[in-house]
């Protein structure tokens, strides 16, 4: 199981003048086991906050973070099974593909015959197996991409959330990675949480969009419904209904 929640969530953090600012305003999110679900919405409305309380490197303020119905509030993230990519890929640009990918298997202690196989078995996974000696330096935009996934991958979390993981990249490499990791999503039964400002991508790579506005959802509906039946006008000029 791998169904994670977000319930009633808020967030405040301190401002420059000693008191604080809220920038959640009491979010609920359902991403069901196995599904694509992209947050949505422009830059500030809360997208990245969201993520960092699902994962763990952020704590909520209020509500309740769930997975598949437990509470996980006060479990840390590295607890959670829970995988993060990130916009950036941070890969180590002096570690070698493989070193890259199994990196946090050495900072949990797994011994080293295990975290080559599991290093390589992610490798497989996402198609670098033959660049497994490259530096970062020496692959492609879309290979790096790939890496920064295996190394998702390599913890066995069935739950994957990804931040803008494509802003980075060209136009035609952008669709041909949607492709790829909607392909990968399915074959491989992840649960996937996806940030993207691009109405585009969310309309296309999605099962579930939840459309954020301002530290609130405004909508959370299949594609199609969005888009025939969206809540309200901001709602329906954003990812551009007709009117
Ligand atoms: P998005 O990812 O949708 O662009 P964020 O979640 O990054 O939005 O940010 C939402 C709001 O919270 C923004 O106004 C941002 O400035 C603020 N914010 C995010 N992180 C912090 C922080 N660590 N301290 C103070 N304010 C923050
Ligand atoms: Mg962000």
């Amino acid at each position: 199981m791998s169904e994670v929640q977000l319930r009633g969530v808020t967030k405040s953090f301190p401002d420059s003048h000693g008191g604080r600012t809220d920038v959640l305003h009491g979010v609920d999110i359902v991403a069901p086991e196995g599904q694509f679900v992209v947050l949505l919405g422009p830059s500030g409305c809360g997208k990245s906050t969201s993520l960092r309380i699902i994962a763990g490197l952020e704590s909520a303020t209020g509500g309740d973070v769930l997975i598949d119905g437990q509470r996980v509030n006060d479990v840390p993230a590295a607890k959670r099974r829970i995988a993060m990519v990130f916009q950036n890929y941070a890969l180590y640009p002096h570690l070698s593909v493989l070193e890259n990918i199994v990196f946090g298997l050495r900072v949990r202690k797994v011994p080293k015959r295990q975290r080559q196989e599991r290093g390589l078995e992610a490798a497989r996974k996402v198609g670098l197996d033959p660049y497994l000696d490259r530096k970062p330096s020496q692959l492609s935009g879309g290979q790096r991409q790939r890496a920064a996934l295996a190394r998702a991958l390599v913890s066995d979390s069935k739950v994957v959330l990804m931040d803008e993981p494509l802003s980075n990249l060209d136009a035609k490499l952008r669709h041909q990675m949607r492709i790829e990791l909607r392909n990968l999503q399915r074959d491989l039964g992840l649960t996937v949480i996806y940030v993207t400002h691009d109405q585009v991508e969310a309309m296309t790579m999605a099962d579930h969009v939840v459309v954020m506005r301002e530290g609130s959802v405004a909508q959370a509906a299949a594609p199609i419904d969005l888009y025939t039946e969206p809540a309200d006008t901001e709602v329906a000029s954003f990812i551009g209904s007709p009117p």
